[in-house]
């Protein structure tokens, strides 16, 4: 069972540039409380480690065969294949795999250990004015392992960023915010119904927590996805605008044009069926709803 001082990462990203300022290491937390149709990082939903099977580098070898008892794999006609509902998580295939092909995705590690990474690219926080942002998947659901990271951090003067979709019960806010320099907030859908349908999840808990952020002593950036087709209409970009316009503390408000970099990853978890199938909005679009939000007193809406 881990407890706050055992987290569950995905990856630990190095010069990221794109959360939060200046040159950042980005670290991954696995779990999330929604499940968004459009999710670039679909192996964060999940809290649990899972597998991981790249087609492409398979040698239908068969070692994975012998070595999973549950009968997961096969070869049919001389080809692997995965029955992804008889893992139960046991992962012996993943080492009896010599090509590559299958691998754990997930993986515990310390407070300690993760401080010890990121302390070593303080130089090049230094330099550019970054520092570290925790992502995932929701770092809210690992609150307690997440605050004694940024605490750590703190304590040696690093600037610190968290990115949340704010699903989560506003205590685990207050366990981390005294060690936040930068919130990365997501306001995805404002419609009710089609924030559940697009997200799996209820947006009216994530807009009282971003109300009563705005009342706290932190920095706030919006994030927002912007989903052709979801999102990208008059009505949600008024009503988007509208919460935006009441709330303080904002620095900038960032529209994230959707991308399908994260599309072939469904496949290789056993998510096929939730490939998302969207469009990125073109450039135009991106700018025009970024002029609507503005003209109606958005402040620094950035596209
Ligand atoms: S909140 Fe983020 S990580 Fe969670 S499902 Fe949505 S896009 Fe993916
Ligand atoms: S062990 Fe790896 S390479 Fe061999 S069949 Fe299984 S997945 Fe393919």
């Amino acid at each position: 069972m881990r407890n706050g001082s055992i987290g569950i990462i995905t990856n630990i990203q190095r010069f990221s540039l794109d959360d939060g300022p200046g040159i950042r290491t980005t670290v991954f937390l696995k779990g999330c409380s929604l499940a968004c149709r459009w999710c670039h990082n679909p192996e964060t939903i999940s809290g649990k480690k899972q597998i991981q099977y790249l087609a492409e580098s398979c040698k239908n070898c068969g070692s994975c065969v012998a070595a999973c008892k549950r009968g997961a794999h096969q070869i049919e006609n001389g080809r692997h294949a995965i029955q992804w509902d008889m893992c139960t998580g046991k992962f012996d295939c993943t080492g009896a795999c010599f090509y590559g092909a299958l691998s754990v995705i997930g993986r515990e590690i310390t407070v300690e250990a993760l401080c010890e990474q990121l302390i070593r690219d303080e130089a090049f926080y230094d330099h550019s004015e970054g520092g570290v942002t925790l992502s995932g998947g929701e770092p809210l659901l690992q609150s307690d392992f997440c605050a004694a990271v940024l605490r750590r951090l703190k304590e040696l003067n690093i600037h610190t960023a968290l990115d949340t979709a704010g699903n989560v019960p506003w205590v685990k806010f207050e366990t981390l915010l005294p060690w936040v320099d930068l919130v990365l907030f997501d306001i995805k859908i404002i419609d009710p119904d089609l924030h559940r349908k697009m997200t799996g999840g209820n947006n009216h808990l994530i807009l009282e927590n971003f109300e009563r952020l705005c009342r706290e002593n932190v920095a706030i950036r919006v994030r927002t996805p912007i989903i052709e087709g979801v999102n990208d209409g008059e009505t949600e970009t008024d009503r988007r605008t509208d919460v935006l316009i009441k709330a303080e503390n904002i620095q900038k408000t960032e529209l994230l044009p959707y991308h399908s970099y994260g599309v072939g990853k469904y496949a290789a978890l056993g998510m096929s069926e939730k490939t998302p199938a969207f469009k990125t909005p073109s450039p135009e679009k991106m700018q025009a709803i970024a002029s609507r939000m503005r003209n109606r007193g958005v402040a620094n809406v950035v596209v």
